[in-house]
């Protein structure tokens, strides 16, 4: 049976070292979610990231993510795929150590199902 991580939303993985990536796509969403253009959004919010291929949001002093506020994100709505996607669909050995999401034993179709509520994706990939 396929295992779906139910989040409990505990921000942990805001606040990891590691950098959250973005397309331009969710830069423009996240730049409207703010009321700001995209020139000012990509001049607060991003830096270039460590591959030197492109932008990555900024930390805050304490390491966690620019847009961490308290428990919420502050651009929840349309936050990147990168961080809708974990833990179901990228993660890391180790990861249930750090991570407080749930372990939930599902068929093959609800898994696709619940993996596409989670992540907002139309593509969701058959389970392994
Ligand atoms: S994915 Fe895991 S680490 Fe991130 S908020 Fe949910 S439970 Fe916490
Ligand atoms: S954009 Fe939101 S969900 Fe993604 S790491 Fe930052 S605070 Fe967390």
């Amino acid at each position: 049976m396929p295992i779906f991580w139910q989040c409990d939303r505990c921000t942990a993985c805001c606040r990891w070292p590691g950098q959250v990536t973005f397309t331009e796509a969710e830069l423009t969403r996240m730049a409207l979610h703010l009321g700001l253009t995209e020139e000012a959004f990509i001049a607060q919010y991003t830096r270039v990231n460590a591959q030197r291929t492109g932008l990555a949001l900024t930390d805050q002093a304490d390491g966690s993510c620019v847009f961490l506020d308290g428990a919420d994100c502050r651009v929840q709505p349309v936050k990147p795929q990168q961080c809708r996607d974990f833990p179901n669909l990228w993660n890391f050995p180790g990861f249930e150590k750090v991570c407080q999401a749930k372990p939930v034993d599902v068929s093959p179709l609800e898994w696709k199902q619940r993996i596409a509520q989670a992540t907002g994706r139309v593509d969701v990939p058959d389970p392994v």
